[in-house]
């Protein structure tokens, strides 16, 4: 047996995010993951739920691309970071609806 994964949902990436996990800058800093909460009904997502990658950028920079199905709701949560380790590490979600935290 070789087959993918059934149900993946076409153009989505389905590496897992932790392959990119954990990430380490140019600077020493690194960056293990994240909780994220679902969109739709707040629940918890793990790392471990999420498909993506972590794409770096030059100072100390990376960007983090990643989506989720969220368990309890089965909402499709996206996720793009920019992360910064120039200093305290930083996460600005973008793309965001501008929903304030
Ligand atoms: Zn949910």
């Amino acid at each position: 047996m070789n087959t993918e994964a059934s149900g993946q949902t076409e153009g989505m990436p389905t590496t897992p995010l932790s392959d990119s996990l954990p990430h380490h800058f140019d600077n020493g800093a690194i960056f293990h993951g994240f909780t994220a909460q679902c969109d739709a009904c707040a629940g918890p997502i793990g790392v471990d739920q999420m498909t993506g990658s972590v794409h770096p950028l030059p100072g100390n920079r990376c960007i983090l691309i990643a989506q989720a199905y969220c368990l309890r709701c089965g909402h499709l949560c996206h996720y793009h970071y920019l992360l910064e380790a120039d200093g305290e590490m930083a996460a600005t979600r973008l793309g965001s609806p501008g929903r304030a935290n």
